[in-house]
């Protein structure tokens, strides 16, 4: 699977050009988008996700074309946003059950074993009867994956996801993405450089809209 982008921009209503030209090819693995505040990056994580329009440019996802196959994109995608709107009185195990029955799953049985295998990817079983407005910063990002990866989507979108993490979440959260990347295409957005210097396959900078650099971490950090 490769999520490939061409020529795509897009100028917001105030005049603002959040991209310009944006052209990259993104294979299996993690993949990170590093920039600083405005650089564009929540843009193209939305327009990725099929939340929002670019007024001109292409990208393909395997055989779809994401800006005209939206139902096919949605399937296969998660998203997880820069704010994940939390629950704080819901416990996570019947969130991610609710969640489950929204994606489709219906039947009990089924629901319970994806439910219970989530819980345990992103590290939450011990604490799925916890509300979640008591989990800390890093165990609210698990549980936005865990949520994302409902229906098993084949590219994960990950927006800004580290701040606000202490170190040792932050590292837990990371490797979590690196291992969904064996399989996924799996995107991160960061101003972090340590984000992207630790794991990520390979890497892109983007500023004022416009890819700087696309290569594998410490070639393009050698590049700054
Ligand atoms: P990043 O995620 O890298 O911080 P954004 O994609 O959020 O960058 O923003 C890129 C630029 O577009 C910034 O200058 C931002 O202020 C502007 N921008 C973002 N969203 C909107 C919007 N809805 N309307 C107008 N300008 C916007
Ligand atoms: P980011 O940290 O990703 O740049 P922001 O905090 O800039 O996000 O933006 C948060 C929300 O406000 C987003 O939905 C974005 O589209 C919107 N937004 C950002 N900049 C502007 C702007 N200049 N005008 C209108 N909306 C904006």
């Amino acid at each position: 699977m490769e999520l490939q982008i061409n020529n795509l921009s897009k100028t917001y209503s105030n005049g603002v050009q959040a991209l310009k030209d944006v052209n990259l090819t993104i294979p299996t693995g993690l993949y990170g988008l590093l920039g600083p505040n405005g650089a564009g990056k929540s843009t193209l994580m939305r327009i990725l996700a099929t939340l929002q329009e670019p007024d001109s440019g292409t990208i393909s996802l395997g055989d779809i074309d994401v800006l005209k196959q939206k139902n096919e994109v949605r399937k296969t995608l998660g998203y997880l946003p820069q704010e994940f709107g939390v629950y704080p009185k819901s416990r996570a195990e019947d969130l991610l059950n609710h969640f489950a029955i929204l994606k489709g799953i219906a039947d009990r049985r089924a629901r319970k074993e994806v439910v219970e295998a989530l819980l345990k990817q992103t590290n939450l079983w011990d604490k799925r009867r916890q509300k979640l407005g008591g989990y800390s910063g890093g165990m609210k990002q698990r549980f936005g994956v865990a949520v994302a990866l409902l229906g098993n989507p084949k590219v994960m979108i990950v927006d800004e996801p580290t701040a606000g993490l202490d170190p040792a979440e932050r590292v837990r959260f990371l490797n979590l993405l690196s291992e969904l990347g064996e399989n996924s295409v799996v995107i991160l957005s960061t101003h972090i450089v340590e984000d992207v210097s630790e794991l990520c396959t390979r890497m892109a900078i983007i500023d004022q809209g416009q890819i700087l650099i696309e290569a594998e971490p410490i070639k393009a950090i050698e590049g700054l």
